[in-house]
């Protein structure tokens, strides 16, 4: 494949400057295709475009926006195959992986189909005689999307459908190692008949094509996922210009696992939510806090799940852990793989490069014995390297858990259901999950999480309307 994946403005493709290489993780010499960069130049006409279109569209009948989004949702599940392949090549997630998020970013369109007819109000009596209060929602306006790569084509879905379902206009940014599921998108979007402007996605480097688009004055929204740093620094300049904005970034989420859990299915909760998706996924089970009763036969049952991880090219077939998404975030993954080593961490599994017949960014799923306060326990890495950590019993292990700067999703294994519900309530996450891996989440309810991890309203699910729309009060005397 050498396709040339290209912008989509006004209707319009757009080459954009350059030749930049689209590379595939899993084989390096075997691009998947290369795509130009726009110039601020060209993002600000995308926002532009948005803007120009945002009237019509805005006061588009429901209908036809629900017409739009349920044939973007059968057309990607109707290639969800051969998208998840184009995700398997781009970004290095397994096959089985791949095809599965392409088939929710579908669901995901499909949902919002049905919430653009179910566009909530309210009907009140006023507190003056003969008066009477409607609670409407409206359109938010020109809504700018900066996306991350580790769900290329789930991730757009869940900001982009209920964005236009909601009667906004869009202009996308999708990470830069990702253009191709980005382009599939526009594509489908394209030919389903989004009106010109209505939708726009725009390629380049988040410094320049992200920067050009908060900073035109035509934006009215921004929702982001993507790193801390980058994450603080946009709220920051929305603080500035008084823009709304939605933040999702990192995690470092615990599973606590209790001696009286079934250890077997701890294993595969903490293999599943650490080490799939070469764990480059926000929800990671990135710590396992593990009662010290049950710790040295949790230690074993890991090893021995571990060895039999295959780690590969992520299109074959039985293969459990595709390549790190990038050289960046390979050099990231062994920085921290050196920093347990260097603090003193035991290294219980893996800490190397795996050897494949392709040159790829392929590593092994790494198991560090850690202490509470070394860097593995704290900061987010997001690779496939876990830190596991003793609690003494259930109170010093809800302690850890809570013991981190961020509170996008904590997990526990446990029979108990005293500990359960107990967990449950004081978990100071936005999501929990008892008996499961804290990665892993149904696409109609909320998501986000607290402190560090998120800031905003919620995305995905009914909640999704928060963001995407402004609260109108209007009142009429009879
Ligand atoms: P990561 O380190 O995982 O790539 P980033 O936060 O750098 O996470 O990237 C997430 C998204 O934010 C990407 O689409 C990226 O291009 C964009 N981005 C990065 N830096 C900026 C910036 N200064 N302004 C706007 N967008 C940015």
């Amino acid at each position: 494949m050498n396709q040339k994946f290209q912008s989509y403005i006004a209707g319009q493709w757009v080459v954009g400057q350059g030749s930049q290489a689209d590379e595939n993780p899993s084989d390096l010499a075997t691009p998947v295709g290369e795509y130009g960069v726009l110039d601020a130049a060209e993002v600000a006409q995308a926002v532009d475009a948005a803007a120009a279109a945002l009237p019509a569209w805005s006061l588009t009948s429901p209908q036809q926006r629900a017409d739009l989004l349920d044939a973007v949702g059968s057309e990607i599940l109707a290639r969800k195959e051969e998208l998840g392949r184009l995700l398997a090549m781009e970004e290095g997630k397994t096959l089985p992986e791949s095809i599965g998020e392409a088939a929710r970013a579908g669901q995901i369109f499909k949902f919002f189909a049905g919430e653009a007819l179910r566009i909530p109000g309210e009907k009140l009596a006023s507190t003056r005689p003969g008066v009477e209060v409607e609670i409407t929602r409206e359109p938010v306006g020109v809504v700018g999307i900066i996306a991350p790569w580790n769900f290329p084509l789930a991730i757009p879905a869940w900001k982009i459908a209920p964005a236009l379902a909601y009667g906004n206009t869009v202009v996308f940014k999708p990470a830069e190692i990702v253009p191709g599921c980005a382009w599939a998108i526009a594509d489908i979007l394209a030919r389903a008949g989004v009106p010109a402007g209505v939708f726009n996605m725009v390629l380049g480097a988040g410094r320049v094509v992200g920067q050009a688009m908060i900073g035109h004055k035509e934006l009215d929204a921004l929702t982001f996922t993507g790193s801390v740093p980058t994450g603080n620094a946009l709220l920051r300049q929305a603080a500035e210009r008084g823009l709304k904005i939605q933040l999702e970034m990192g995690g470092k989420n615990p599973l606590v696992v209790l001696a009286d859990a079934d250890l077997d299915k701890a294993v595969e909760c903490a293999v599943n939510g650490a080490f799939f998706s070469t764990g480059q996924r926000c929800t990671a089970s990135s710590r396992l806090i593990v009662e010290s009763r049950a710790y040295d036969e949790f230690v074993a049952k890991m090893q021995a799940r571990l060895a039999r991880v295959k780690v590969g090219d992520p299109l074959q077939a039985g293969v459990d852990i595709g390549p790190v998404a990038s050289q960046g975030q390979l050099d990231t993954d062994l920085s921290y793989i050196r920093a347990g080593r260097d603090e003193g961490a035991e290294l219980l599994f893996g800490g190397e490069r795996v050897e494949a017949p392709t040159r790829g960014h392929f590593l092994a799923p790494t198991l560090f014995a850690a202490t509470p306060e070394q860097r593995i326990s704290r900061e987010e890495i997001f690779g496939p390297v876990a830190a596991l950590i003793r609690a003494d019993d259930y109170e010093h292990a809800l302690a850890l858990a809570n013991d981190t700067e961020f509170g996008l999703c904590a997990g526990i294994c446990t029979n108990s259901l005293k500990h359960a519900s107990h967990f449950k309530r004081h978990a100071q996450a936005g999501m929990v999950m008892v008996n499961l891996p804290t990665a892993g989440v149904d696409p109609h309810v909320p998501f986000g999480g607290r402190k560090a991890s998120s800031y905003g309203p919620r995305e995905q699910g009914r909640y999704a309307v928060e963001f995407y729309t402004t609260v109108k009060t209007a009142y009429t005397a009879a």
